[in-house]
C-alpha cells in the first residue's frame, strides 16, 4: 500500500493521560495529510515491569504461558485508551489485538517469532477509512494460545506489520531524537546519526542499545522497510535505517552497554570430547539463548565453562546447567547477575588493531577488569563489571572522541 504508513509509539510516549492525547492528535494529524495509518502501541509507562514483579509476587517461576497472558494485559490498556482518544477527536479508528489482526507466532512463550499476518481485518478496517490501532507485542500461536515476542518487542510488531501490508516507510516513535552512536542517556555527549545501515544498527541493537528490538532492525532489512526513529515529543528529523548510506569515515560508529545479561560458570566439568556439544544443545532444546562462552584451560583432567545469558533467562539456564552438571559430575554451578557486556561497533573494525588496543587501554585507565572477550568482523565487546559499565562507556567515548 503506497499511501500506508505504520506508527509505532512506545510506553513513555503513551504514559499519561496528557500523552496518550497528544499522540492521537499526532496520528489523526497524518491521516489528515493523505495517508491510511496502522499504529502499534506498547504498554503504557512501566506497566511491563510491574507485571513482572506482580507475578514474580505470587510464584517466584511463574509458568511462561501464564506470564504471556498476563503481559498482554498491557497493550490492551494502551490501545483501547488511544482509540477512545481519538475518536474524541472525531476520527473512525478500532483496536485490535494481535489475535484481532492475525499476528501467528511460534509456541516459544515470552520470546515467540511471528511466523505470518493474516492482513484481511486490517485491510478491511483501512478500507473503511479507520485509523487502525494495534497492541505490539503480541501474538497467538497455532493453539491461539497468547504469546509475547520478548520485551521490547512492540518495534517488531510494527515492522512486520509494515512488511505484510507493503507500508511506504515504519515510523519509531519513542522518548529520544533518534538513534546516537551511544545511549544519550547514558553520555550526554553522544551525538544523533542522521542516517545508519540496516547492519549497524542491528549490531548495536543485538548488543544491548535498547532503542530498538534487535529483530524490527532484521526484518526491516529483509523486507528493505525504511526504518524511521524519531522523538514523539517534537518535529526533528530522527534517524533514517535504510539499505545505502553515505558513510562518514570512521570505524568506531557507536557504543553499546548490555546491562541485562548475567555470567553462569560450571566448575570442574571432565575434560572430554562431546561435553561443550551436550551442554549447549541442553540449552539450545530449552531455547536459551547464549552469548560469549569461555571455556578455562585447567591442565587438569577437568575445566571451568562460563557463558552470558539474559538476565530474563537467567533461571531456567541455571536449572538447565545444573541438569548437566549432575549429569556429567561437575563440581558446582554459580552464576553472577553483575556483569555487563560493553562494546564498541563498526564496519570493519577488527581489522584494526589499534581500535582493540584503544578499548583495552581505556578499561585499564579505569582499572576496570575485563572478564571476557568476544570479536566479530563489525564490534569488540568486553564483559565487565556492571556497576562501573556508565563510567566505562562515557570514558570511551571520549576516548574515540566520537
Ligand atoms: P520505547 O518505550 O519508546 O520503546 P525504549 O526505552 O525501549 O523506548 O527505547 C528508547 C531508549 O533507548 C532511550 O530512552 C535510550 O535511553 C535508549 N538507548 C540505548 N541506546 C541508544 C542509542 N544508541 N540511541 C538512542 N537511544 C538509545
Ligand atoms: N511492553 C513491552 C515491554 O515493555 C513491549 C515493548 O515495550 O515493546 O517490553
Ligand atoms: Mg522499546
Amino acid at each position: 500500500m503506497e499511501d500506508l504508513i505504520v506508527q509505532k509509539y512506545g510506553g513513555t510516549s503513551v504514559g499519561t493521560v496528557e500523552k496518550i492525547k497528544r499522540v492521537a492528535r499526532r496520528i489523526v494529524e497524518t491521516k489528515n495529510a493523505g495517508n491510511k495509518v496502522v499504529v502499534v502501541v506498547s504498554a503504557m509507562g512501566k506497566t511491563t515491569d510491574e507485571l513482572v514483579d506482580l507475578a514474580l509476587a505470587i510464584n517466584p517461576n511463574p509458568p511462561s504461558r501464564e506470564m504471556d497472558v498476563l503481559l498482554a494485559t498491557g497493550e490492551q490498556v494502551s490501545i483501547s485508551l488511544l482509540a477512545m482518544a481519538i475518536q474524541t477527536i472525531g476520527h473512525d479508528v478500532v483496536s485490535l489485538t494481535g489475535a484481532q489482526c492475525g499476528i501467528q507466532t511460534s509456541d516459544v512463550h515470552k520470546r515467540a517469532r511471528i511466523s505470518g499476518i493474516d492482513t484481511a481485518r486490517i485491510e478491511r478496517e483501512l478500507a473503511d477509512e479507520k485509523i487502525v490501532i494495534v497492541a505490539g507485542f503480541q501474538g497467538v500461536d497455532e493453539n491461539r494460545d497468547i504469546t509475547t515476542l520478548g520485551r521490547g518487542g512492540s518495534d517488531t510488531s510494527a515492522v512486520a506489520i509494515a512488511a505484510a501490508l507493503e507500508a511506504k516507510c515504519c515510523e519509531i516513535y519513542t522518548d529520544v531524537d533518534g538513534v546516537y552512536n551511544a545511549d544519550p542517556r547514558v553520555v550526554p555527549t553522544a551525538t544523533k546519526m542522521d542516517e545508519v545501515s540496516y547492519q549497524e544498527v542491528l549490531e548495536m541493537a543485538s548488543l544491548g542499545a535498547g532503542v530498538l528490538h534487535p529483530r524490527s532492525v532484521e526484518l526491516a532489512e529483509k523486507f528493505k522497510m525504511p526504518l524511521i526513529v524519531r522523538s514523539s515529543y517534537n518535529n526533528n528529523e530522527g534517524t533514517i535505517i535504510k539499505e545505502d548510506v553515505k558513510m562518514e569515515k570512521v570505524l568506531v560508529r557507536g557504543i553499546a552497554l548490555d546491562e541485562n545479561i548475567a555470567k553462569i560458570s560450571i566448575f570442574e566439568v571432565p575434560d572430554q570430547p562431546g561435553i561443550a556439544f551436550k551442554l549447549f544443545s541442553m540449552l539450545a532444546s530449552a531455547n536459551i539463548h547464549v552469548d560469549m562462552i569461555v571455556q578455562n584451560v585447567n591442565r587438569t583432567a577437568v575445566n571451568d565453562i562460563s557463558f552470558t545469558v539474559d538476565a530474563d533467562e537467567l533461571q531456567e539456564a541455571v536449572e538447565v546447567s545444573q541438569k548437566f552438571a549432575f549429569e556429567v559430575e561437575a563440581q558446582k554451578v554459580a552464576f553472577d547477575k553483575g556483569v555487563a557486556k560493553l562494546s564498541v561497533v563498526g564496519t570493519g573494525i577488527v581489522a584494526n588493531a589499534e581500535i582493540a588496543s584503544k578499548f583495552f587501554e581505556s578499561l585499564f585507565e579505569l582499572g576496570i577488569n575485563i572478564q571476557t572477550i568476544s570479536t566479530s568482523e563489525i564490534k569488540i565487546s568486553c564483559l565487565i563489571d556492571k556497576e562501573r559499565a556508565k563510567e566505562a562507556m562515557i570514558h570511551i567515548h571520549k576516548k574515540f572522541d566520537m
